[in-house]
Formats: C-alpha cells, structure tokens, sequence
C-alpha cells in the first residue's frame, strides 16, 4: 500500500537517499522542492578542482578501495562475466564520467521487461527535455585529433555520414574560441555556481579541474543543498530494516550507516525515515539489496532482483599510434561517434596526457575464438611481433605517452544480451557470500568494430590494441552496468513497479541503472536523470506544502529550474 510521506517530527527525515549519482541527485532536489526533509547518504568523497588527482598515476586519489587507503572516485569490480567500471563519489559517476548524453532509440521503449508498463514514448520526451536542461547538454563544439581520426577512418570504410558529435554536459564557448573564460552561473538564472568554460584538455575522466563538466555536484546536488537538503559523505549504509510495527515498512525505516572511509568501520550510526529512496546504482543497490534480503532486514524483496544485468553489449578497444604527431588526448573526453551499423556504435574516448595507467591493461588486439586459442594466437602474435618489430612493439606497449598515442574506441551494440547477478558463497570464501555473477557471457568481441579499429589503424600508421582481461579472460569490460532491479507487473516479473515502487514495501523506491528494463545501446546517464525525473513526479507534494493533515499550509519552495 502507498502511503503519502507525512510531516512526521519523530522521523529523523522524510527521506533518505542512498547515493548521490544521478538517479540519487534527482530525487533529492525535487523532494526537497516538494517540501520534504530529505538526507542524501553518500559512500564517496566530495571532490573538488583543487583535490581531484592530475593524472591517473596519482592511484590513491583516482581509484576507491579503502580499505587500502585508496579514497579516490573511481572503481573497477571484476566478476567471471564482466568487468564493471563506475563511480564512487558525492555527485556519483558524473565526478568520472566523460560527459556524453545522448537518447537511446525509440525502440528501446518496446523491448525488456518495461515494455507495455507506461505509454514511454510519449511520457518520456518531457523527462528527457528537463534532464537535459539541468545537465546542461550541448552539441560538442571542440573537435580533437582522435575525432578527426575517427571522421577520417569512417569516411573511408563508406560510412561518413554517420559521423556526429556527441552531446556533452560541458561549458563550452563557440567553436574555436580556446581559451577559457570564469562567467557566473550560467544554467539556473543566477541561483547556480559559476563556472569556467572548458578548454579541451580531454581530461574529464580523471574528473573536470577546470569547473568546466557539469557534475551533479554544481547542478542538481547544489541546488538541492541550497534548499536543505543534507548530505553526508563518506557515509556508507549496511542496513535498512523497516521500524517495529510493520513488516512493510509503512510505519518508516530505520537506516544504519557506518563511515566508509575509515579503515575499520566499526561505529554505526542510525537514523530513521519515512521513506527510502535507494540510488546506489546498478550495482550498488543489486548489492545492497541482497544483503538485505539475505539477512532479513528487507526479506520481501523479490526473487527478481541481480536478474537482466546489462552490459550494453560494449567491448572497449583502441588505436595506438606511437610517435603520433598529433595529441591524441585533446578534447572532450568523448567528442564524437559513428555508427558502423544499425545496432553498432563506436565512440571516440580519450584520457588526458600524462594519465597513462590505464594503458597497463592495453595490449595487442587478437581476434580467434575465445579462451585459450586466442590467448596462444595473443601471445604468438606478440612474440613475432617483438621479434620483428621490436622497438615498435615495446613503444605500444610502455605506459609513457599513452593517452598522447591512444584513441580509445568505445564499442556499444543495442542488442538484446544480459547475465544474472546472485549473492553465494564461493569456493575459495565459503565463510561469506559474494556478489557473483552468472548466466551466458555477453561476448567479448564485436567482429565489426575489431575490422574498423584494424582499417583505422591501418590508414593512421597505429595498431589496434584491446583489453588484457578480454584476452586472457575472456571477460568484457563496462562502465554501463545497467539493470538489477528492473521493472515488472508484479514481484514475480521485477523488483519495482513503472513508477520505481518496490514490490513488497511501501514508500520505498529505486531510482538509478539498476532499473533500466532494456539495453539501450548508448551511455545511459541522460535516460537514468530522465527517468529519476519521472519517477520523482508521481510523488505527491509534502502535506506541509498541500496543507492537507497538517493544519496551516505553507508556501512551496518550488523553484523553476
Ligand atoms: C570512466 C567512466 C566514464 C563514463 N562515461 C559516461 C558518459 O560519458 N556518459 C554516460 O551516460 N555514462 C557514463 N558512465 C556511466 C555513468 O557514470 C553511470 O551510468 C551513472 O553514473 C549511473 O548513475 P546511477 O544514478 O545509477 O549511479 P551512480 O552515479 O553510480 O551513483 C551511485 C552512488 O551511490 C553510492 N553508493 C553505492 N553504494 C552505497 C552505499 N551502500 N551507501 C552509500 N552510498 C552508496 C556510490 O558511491 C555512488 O556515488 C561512465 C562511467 C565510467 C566509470
Ligand atoms: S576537456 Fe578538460 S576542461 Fe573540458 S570538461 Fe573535460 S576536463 Fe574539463
């Protein structure tokens, strides 16, 4: 049953939201709008121009892993089906991310498990339009060397008119003006930050130093902090079980946090809430949720939940050009893509000069069939090539220059490919369970895009390079987990209903990737926001505000953004 969020004092919060990303960001602003008392728990670190690492060797301010004293923004997390990459920061994967928003295609609307749930293809353009406003979306004006690269290759293998520039959530001055310019808040009539627009330095994945990417942090998360919303950092929750009374939760939840970044995180701390909105992302709340389920804080929720991860179906391969005369790393991050077919499309990402780590897990592509021939092609393939070339060789692979000599090529396939996600015991840790995934693997190789990354590199002077973990494991890599908690008719098809409700409780929602129902085929930050959107917009006003219950009716806080 729903019930309406009350003006309830013995509550801590109305709310609570558990992450700060982009479906976390969204809510807290707009139930802050709608007058309700909301706190935003956030595991990560508040970043900001003068903390942020100033290349990706800096390891212990780029990558998270406390409990080695690694207090950065980013994480990889390798399970047997997929690598997944994401973000771990207040303001989420947008502190990491590279910017790009782009609108799935319509169809994705009449494929997985939302299909036929809302009438999406007339409900969603108006989400789309207002996440793209907050988030600031243009059309990228600055072209990079990688960019022209890739116009180049697709021009000569016939599909040149495919070539666009992607849609960024950066400031950006007209095209060819360089050099950057400090202007007050340019988005939210003066209520925002001021910003500087961006200078090309490709840098936005190693977070934006320049105040020039538009991370919830000077959107969204501003705005709602502004109208009071609190939030806690480094603040990471273990448990959320509803209060005594009921076993649905109607009577509110109580939430226990421990600090995350300390290296022995024993002190708990509780509060408690009318309603919990959790946005931890696809992988942080499909996590979260088993442990709950498992140690029956939250035993209704579904037997749904870790089914229909998504992948995107990527593959991230790349073209190495050593010597190259160009700088490969300038630019946005990622400044433009093509299309090679109707379900295939690759994008062209950099790292900004000097952040080389990455290039550590780059080597020599290798087609064949997975597991072990490859790994035998693989290695005779580098060992003739070491032999033959062997100065060639070694220059592709040191780390030094890399991101200078490197266009990474982002592969995505709108195809309909997932694996499941459970919560067992392993083998090697009988002692506890794990996240584990499951299922048929989501192949590691997109054939097309292997032969437009081998005819770029032949027409660059480069060699095609691919991932070490594809190779030897037989593992994809992704940054676009989506799906977990997708959405169903009933508990016996998903974990939450078309308006992001949690089968099973009440006033308990899930707003973030982990409820996108279909693969959509491009980076899906744009459709996570527009889909918080509409989410928060079914969410009644606060009684303070309507009046209703609660005598004298206030003034809404409601600001136009
Ligand atoms: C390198 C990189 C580049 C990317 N580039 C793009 C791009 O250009 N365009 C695009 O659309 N997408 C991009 N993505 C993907 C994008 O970042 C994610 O799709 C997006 O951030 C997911 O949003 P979300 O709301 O689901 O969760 P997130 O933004 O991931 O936020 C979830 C937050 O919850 C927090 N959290 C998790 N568990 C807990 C807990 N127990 N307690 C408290 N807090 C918790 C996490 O720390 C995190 O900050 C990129 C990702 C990476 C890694
Ligand atoms: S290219 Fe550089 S200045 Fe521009 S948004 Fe990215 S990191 Fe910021």
């Amino acid at each position: 049953m729903e019930v309406r969020p009350a003006e309830n004092k013995s509550f801590d919060y109305d709310f609570v939201v558990i992450g700060s990303g982009f479906g976390g960001s969204v809510s807290a602003l707009r139930l802050a709008e709608k007058g309700y008392r909301v706190a935003v728990l956030e595991m990560g670190r508040r970043w900001t121009p003068e903390n942020l690492p100033p290349t990706s060797w800096s390891i212990h301010r780029w990558f998270w892993r406390p409990q080695l004293g690694l207090r950065g923004f980013f994480n990889m997390r390798f399970f047997r089906h997929v690598t997944i990459l994401h973000g771990c920061a207040v303001g989420g994967g947008s502190i990491t991310y590279a910017g790009t928003l782009l609108r799935p295609p319509q169809k994705v609307w009449t494929m997985g498990s939302w299909q036929g749930l809302a009438a999406w293809s007339t409900e969603m353009p108006r989400h789309y339009d207002t996440a793209e406003r907050m988030l600031g979306v243009i059309e990228n004006r600055i072209l990079g060397p990688a960019d022209l690269l890739l116009k180049k290759a697709s021009d000569a293998l016939g599909i040149g008119d495919t070539f666009y520039r992607t849609n960024v959530a950066i400031l950006q001055d007209a095209e060819g003006e360089t050099a950057p310019r400090t202007v007050p808040d340019p988005f939210f009539g003066g209520r925002g930050p001021a910003r500087t627009t961006c200078n090309g330095c490709g840098g936005c994945m190693m977070g934006c130093r320049h105040g020039a990417k538009n991370t919830l942090d000077l959107n969204y998360l501003y705005l709602a902090e502004r109208l009071g919303v609190q939030l806690f950092a480094e603040t990471k929750v273990i448990d959320v079980r509803p209060l005594a009374g009921s076993a649905d939760g109607s009577a509110g939840y109580e939430v226990t946090t421990v600090r995350s970044t300390a290296l022995l995180p024993t002190v708990r701390r509780t509060l408690t809430c009318r309603s919990v909105v959790f946005a931890a992302s696809s992988l942080g709340t499909t996590e979260l949720l088993f442990r709950l389920k498992d140690k029956s804080s939250l035993p209704r929720i579904s037997r749904q939940l870790g089914r229909h991860i998504r992948t995107n179906s990527e593959s991230l391969i790349g073209v190495r050009i050593p010597g190259s005369a160009q700088d490969l790393s300038k630019g946005v991050a990622i400044g433009s893509g093509v299309y090679i077919d109707e379900l295939t499309h690759v994008e062209a990402v950099r790292y900004p000069s000097g952040s080389d780590a990455m290039s550590l897990l780059s080597t020599i592509l290798t087609g064949g069939r997975p597991g072990q021939s490859r790994i035998g092609l693989w290695l005779r393939n580098l060992v003739s090539a070491l032999a033959l070339h062997p100065l060639k060789t070694l220059r592709l692979l040191v780390p030094s220059r890399w991101a200078r000599e490197s266009i990474i090529l982002l592969c995505m396939q709108a195809a309909e490919a997932h694996i499941d996600m459970k919560w067992e015991r392993v083998l090697w840790w009988p002692f506890r369970k794990f996240l584990v995934s499951r299922g048929q693997k989501v192949p590691t190789f997109i054939p097309q895009t292997n032969e437009f990354a081998q005819q770029m590199a032949a027409i660059s002077g480069g060699t095609a390079m691919s991932m070490l973990p594809e190779i030897l494991f037989d593992v994809p890599g992704t940054a676009h987990c989506l799906g977990g908690c997708v959405m169903g008719d009933s508990a016996e098809s998903g974990v939450v209903d078309a308006q992001h409700r949690v089968f099973g409780y009440a006033n308990m929602y899930v707003c973030d990737g982990s409820v996108v129902s279909a693969n959509l085929g491009v980076n899906p930050s744009l459709t996570i926001t527009a889909l918080a959107e509409r989410a928060m917009s079914f969410i009644p006003p606060s009684l303070r505000i309507s009046g209703a219950g609660c005598g004298r009716a206030r003034e809404p806080v409601k600001e136009e953004y």
